[in-house]
Parts: structure tokens; C-alpha cells; sequence
């Protein structure tokens, strides 16, 4: 079942599109049957369920942070994780910073942007991202990349939203590509997209999607 699912998902996009199966809530079994099948990149958005998990699994699965992060639970997942998508203000960019220090590394994370109507969802505006690339303190934060920008588009049905939130994410990559990151290759990644609404996100430009229900059943 997992199976079949899976290769349904990666059957629809391009090759340049990551996929992260999002394996919240699911079993350890789940994803077993997904690794199996081939799949390594596994998102979670709790940071106690990742660890958990990782801990069980084998070691070269890429985990990916989806979810909304607390400053203070960075150092569980520093050791290990793959890419944070969520790094929605400065204070948590330089705790990422410390931890990853602290353990030798450069943790790879993505920026996240308020593209959605709704007032729920976190994340940056344009303004306040220019800002944080402009500060001494992130140009001295020397063991975080960021390799590109996440977005959730709204909850809805209408296909006319979502489609002009995805466009606005990938003006806002375009724009931080050309201004900032122009020379740094590992600036690439356009993180949008779920089950409801990754074909829309594909089309506008979505370089890794974050699927889950479509993969594992509903939660
Ligand atoms: C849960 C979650 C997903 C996956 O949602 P599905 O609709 O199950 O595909 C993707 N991104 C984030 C940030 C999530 O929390």
C-alpha cells in the first residue's frame, strides 16, 4: 500500500523535485516500508518524534525538521538533521548556529516565508528576511547554509490562491538568488507543496515537495 502510494507520488514529478515523504504521526513500521522501497528523505514537524525515530531507523535516512521550532529543543536534532525548513526568525537561526558549532558541523536550513492568507502560519515577510541577510549577526553565522526558502500556501480549494501564493515563494527565491546568493550553488531548494497541492507547486517552480497523507493514508 505504502508502496504503490509512493511510486504514485514519484511517477508525477520531474526529476529535479525532491521528494520529503512526511512521516508524522505514522509508525516507525511506515517507514520502514517506505525505506524499503527506496525512499531516504523523511520529514517531521515535533522534534521528540524525530529523535525517537531516528534513533530506531536506519542511519542514512535524511531527516528534515518541517515544523514550527522552539529555540530551545535545537540541540536534540543538531547532531544529525539534514535540513530545518522552518526557520521563521533570527533568534532561531543563531541557536542553529551554536548547536551546529557546538557539534562541528554547518546545518543546512531553509527560510521560511508567510505566503498563506491565514494569520496561523509562520514565517518571514520579504522585509524582515532582507533584513536578517543585511545583519552582522547572521553574516557571522558561519556554521548555518541556507539552501533556499519553504512556504504553505492556504488551506483551501480554491486553485487560483494557492497557484499565486507558490508564484509569490518563487519571486521571493528568485529575488534572494539574484541579491544575495547569486554565487552560492547550494541555494536552490524551493520547499512547497503537500499532498492537496503539490502538482500546483511543481508547475510554479517547487524544487522539493513535502508530501504525507498522499504516502502513508490521512492522520
Ligand atoms: C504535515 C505537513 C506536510 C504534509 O502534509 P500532507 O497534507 O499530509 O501531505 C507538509 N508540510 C508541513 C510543514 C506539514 O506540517
Amino acid at each position: 500500500m505504502i508502496r504503490e502510494q509512493l511510486h504514485n507520488v514519484l511517477e508525477e514529478i520531474p526529476e529535479h523535485v525532491t521528494l520529503v515523504a512526511v512521516s508524522k504521526t505514522k509508525p516507525v513500521s511506515a517507514i520502514e516500508e517506505a525505506y524499503a522501497a527506496g525512499q531516504r528523505h523523511y520529514g517531521e514537524n515535533k522534534v521528540q518524534e524525530l529523535v525517537e525515530k531516528a534513533e530506531q531507523l536506519p542511519k542514512d535516512i535524511h531527516w528534515h525538521l518541517i515544523g514550527h521550532l522552539q529555540s530551545n529543543k535545537v540541540k536534540y536534532i543538531a547532531p544529525f538533521v539534514a535540513l530545518i525548513h522552518s526557520v521563521d526568525s533570527l533568534k532561531l537561526l543563531l541557536e542553529i548556529n551554536r548547536q551546529a558549532a557546538k557539534n562541528n558541523r554547518v546545518i543546512p536550513v531553509l527560510l521560511q516565508f508567510h505566503i498563506a492568507q491565514e494569520e496561523t502560519k509562520f514565517g518571514f515577510s520579504f522585509e524582515e528576511i532582507r533584513e536578517l541577510l543585511n545583519s552582522d549577526e547572521f553574516k557571522n553565522a558561519s556554521n548555518i547554509r541556507i539552501d533556499g526558502v519553504m512556504g504553505m500556501a492556504s488551506f483551501t480549494d480554491d486553485e487560483a490562491l494557492i497557484r499565486k501564493e507558490f508564484k509569490l515563494l518563487k519571486t521571493y527565491f528568485d529575488e534572494l538568488k539574484s541579491t544575495f546568493f547569486s554565487e552560492k550553488n547550494h541555494f536552490s531548494i524551493c520547499s512547497m507543496g503537500m499532498s492537496g497541492d503539490y502538482k500546483i507547486a511543481i508547475e510554479e517552480g517547487s524544487t522539493m515537495i513535502r508530501v504525507g497523507s498522499s504516502i502513508f493514508g490521512s492522520r
